[in-house]
C-alpha cells in the first residue's frame, strides 16, 4: 500500500498535473525575492485569482515567477 506521504495527491492549480505534496510550491516563496515587493507579488496574483494558499508544482510556480518578474520590470519599475 502506497504510503499517505508519497500519493500524488496534491494537485497543480495551473497545469491540473499531480504531484505529491511535499513538493507543493506557493507564491508565498516570492517573500524572498529582492524585488517586486511581496506586497506588489500578492496583488499580482490576486488579479489573477491566484491566493497565497494555491498549489504550483515548481515548473507553473517559475513561471509565474518569471512573469511576474517581468511586467514588474516593464510596468513598475519608471
Ligand atoms: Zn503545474
Amino acid at each position: 500500500m502506497e504510503s499517505k506521504k508519497n500519493a500524488k495527491n496534491a494537485q497543480c492549480k495551473r497545469c491540473l498535473d499531480k504531484f505529491r505534496e511535499k513538493e507543493i510550491y506557493t507564491i508565498q516563496q516570492f517573500q524572498y525575492r529582492k524585488s517586486p515587493t511581496y506586497d506588489w507579488t500578492k496583488e499580482f496574483f490576486n488579479v489573477l485569482g491566484i491566493g497565497e494558499w494555491d498549489s504550483f508544482c515548481e515548473e507553473c510556480i517559475n513561471y509565474y515567477g518569471k512573469i511576474s518578474n517581468a511586467v514588474w520590470l516593464k510596468y513598475c519599475t519608471k
